[in-house]
């Protein structure tokens, strides 16, 4: 019987560290830290969807999303929400986007799953305090739940960063038309009440991510039959399209920015003397394989402080893109103690450069399980964790 993978898997929480203590949003001096722009070129790597109208549940054509005049664009909120889950795996920041209270409307039944109390860590406590935040809701913001909050006013935090829609000059990176669409197979929503694959020990996991796959490996078929599960889409964005998007920030601290840095671009690695790219995901169809991007920070200027600009008469911007892996070299040692090197042996990072590498070792025959293999006791195991995955053992069996 083959072995298979589920489409996602689990990026572990580190051990709280010194640096990783809660402190206000905005410091007392408005005009300290870093402030500036970084621009960035994003690149699809697999076929790339986002669309106005996702609708779960049932079968209709989507479209990826254009402006007036026609181009692809990958909206701000997207972005943002990507980098966001990426620097809370990095930084074990809390967990804001998580809904810890699960109503899943089962075949037979409703089931609902209360997960809190299997958290751990300063990921335990979402922030709700604009004075006590983790680093991720002081970059990204965060919005508080009005019962957690005592006073009026510390309930919400705009974040220090703001991210652009990205963008392009060219209307040729659209592919499909209604004569030619495509069906993807078996889009679902989250099932947290397997516990054998959310939990271990007790425990949420961690964070889910999903794997990579290639373009030509994508479970796609062009003009098929849609089915319960199924999405139709009508256009979308073709692999290597050429977008750009601009980050502005404010008054970062240095490990804030080291942290905005790495959670943007990632890194290059060397998987099996493979050299592989880390590349995120954005948009519809992860699990199948789509939206996979690489991420290049082009341009990064810093601001000078208001003071200085006035002296120097200059322009007040420098670049500073020579000066990017010392931000994020930075940001592991003040808030981890780890150089660039210890660093991938802490486990969430250990975790996201194999989840995050498009390469060999990933398993390609991958999908979700049938309904009849949850049903039986023979060959079942629990989820492989990733390093189980790297090192080929704990598979899953069909
Ligand atoms: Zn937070």
């Amino acid at each position: 019987m083959p072995e298979f993978l589920i489409p996602y898997n689990f990026v572990r929480t580190t051990e709280i560290s010194t640096g990783q203590k809660k402190s206000p949003g905005i410091m007392h001096d408005k005009f300290s830290g870093y402030s500036g722009k970084i621009v960035c070129q994003l690149t699809p790597k697999t076929r790339t969807i986002i669309a106005e109208n996702p609708g779960f549940g049932s079968a209709h054509e989507l479209s990826q999303i254009c402006d007036n005049d026609g181009k692809p664009f990958l909206p701000s909120s997207s972005l943002k929400g990507m980098f966001r889950s990426v620097a809370e795996a990095v930084a074990n920041g809390c967990y804001l986007l998580f809904d810890k209270k699960y109503h899943y409307k089962h075949i037979n039944h409703p089931i609902d799953v209360d997960v809190s109390r299997k958290i751990r860590g300063i990921a335990s406590s979402p922030c709700s305090d604009i004075n006590h935040l983790c680093i991720c809701c002081r970059l990204f913001g965060m919005v508080g739940k009005q019962d957690d909050v005592q006073a009026e006013g510390k309930a919400i935090f705009g974040g220090k960063v703001s991210i652009g829609d990205a963008t392009t000059t060219k209307d040729d990176y659209l592919e499909g038309s209604y004569n030619n669409k495509l069906v993807v197979k078996g889009i679902m929503t989250p099932k947290p009440h397997h516990d054998l694959f959310y939990e271990m020990n007790g425990l949420i996991r961690g964070r889910k991510f999903y794997y990579h796959r290639r373009d030509n490996e994508l479970k796609a078929i062009l003009n098929g039959d849609v089915g319960e599960f199924d999405k139709s889409f009508v256009k979308w964005i073709k692999a290597e399209a050429l977008f750009q998007f601009t980050v502005n920030f404010s008054n970062l601290e240095k490990d804030e920015l080291g942290l905005l840095l790495y959670a943007l671009e990632l890194e290059e690695k060397k998987v099996n003397n493979e050299k592989v790219g880390m590349y995120h995901k954005i948009g519809m169809a992860k699990a199948q394989g789509f939206g996979s991007c690489e991420i290049k920070i082009t341009r990064l200027e810093l601001m000078d402080n208001p003071q200085s600009r006035y002296q120097n008469f200059g322009t007040g911007i420098t670049d500073a893109l020579n000066k990017k892996l010392d931000f994020q070299k930075h940001f592991f040692q003040s808030y981890f103690g780890k150089d660039w090197i210890q660093k991938d042996a802490l486990p969430n990072i250990f975790d996201l450069q194999r989840i995050m590498s498009l390469n060999g070792y990933q398993c390609h025959n991958m999908h979700h399980p049938e309904q009849t293999w949850f049903g039986t006791d023979e060959g079942r195991k629990p989820l492989p964790t990733i390093e189980d995955v790297f090192l080929n053992r704990n598979m899953l069996i069909e």
